[in-house]
């Protein structure tokens, strides 16, 4: 007499074999929850809202996976990093004795090297940082120069372009002509340890 009231019909889930007011204590209430959305949306008001804040969601991702995949065509990965250079403020450290330290930045650094006294090698460095392929670079500043050029491995390992004789002088106008991306304001000339700004 003083047991709790009980629904006159019990709705049975049809997943787990409940009362559908019971689901959420059951074994699997994920898998009920599709059925209970159908048939007992009165129970459980939450699961529709759920329900459509999931859509809502998949929609947003939809959208958002076609603007990614509608960007470049999705050929290959796309290497352009150029852009952010020019708005970056220069900073060069000194280190005692003039030495420059170098930190790993978006710039082409020029330096004339004499190996003897007639031999003249124009190295081109960090033209890799614009998303430049050296070998392809290389090519072009041969054939510009008419003179030799080659990527080759530099002191610290990392390649670079030597280009024979001194081109020091035409080599940045040729640098901007042909890759628009790199700024003129991050190519630098190396001169006895110093880095003198081409722009
Ligand atoms: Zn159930």
């Amino acid at each position: 007499m003083a047991e709790k009231p009980q629904p006159a019909h019990v709705l049975y889930c049809q997943v787990c074999g409940l009362p559908a007011e019971y689901c959420e204590f059951g074994p699997d209430f994920e898998k009920c929850k599709p059925w209970l959305v159908r048939n007992a949306p009165d129970l459980y008001p939450d699961l529709i809202k759920e329900a459509n804040d999931r859509d809502a969601d998949k929609a947003a991702d939809q959208l958002q996976s076609t603007a990614i995949s509608g960007d470049g065509g999705g050929v290959g990965p796309s290497s352009r990093s150029g852009n952010t250079a020019a708005s970056k403020p220069e900073e060069v450290k000194r280190l005692p004795g003039g030495k420059i330290k170098k930190k790993e930045k978006q710039e082409i650094i020029i330096e004339k090297i004499v190996r003897n006294k007639r031999k003249c090698v124009t190295v081109v460095k960090g033209l890799e940082l614009f998303g430049v392929k050296l070998s392809d670079a290389s090519k072009k500043l041969g054939r510009k120069f008419a003179t030799g050029a080659s990527v080759v491995k530099g002191p610290t390992e990392k390649e670079q372009i030597d280009v024979q004789g001194d081109i020091s002088y035409d080599v940045v106008e040729f640098i901007t002509n042909t890759w628009p991306d790199v700024p003129e304001s991050a190519i630098f000339f190396m001169e006895d340890g110093r880095k003198i700004p081409a722009a």
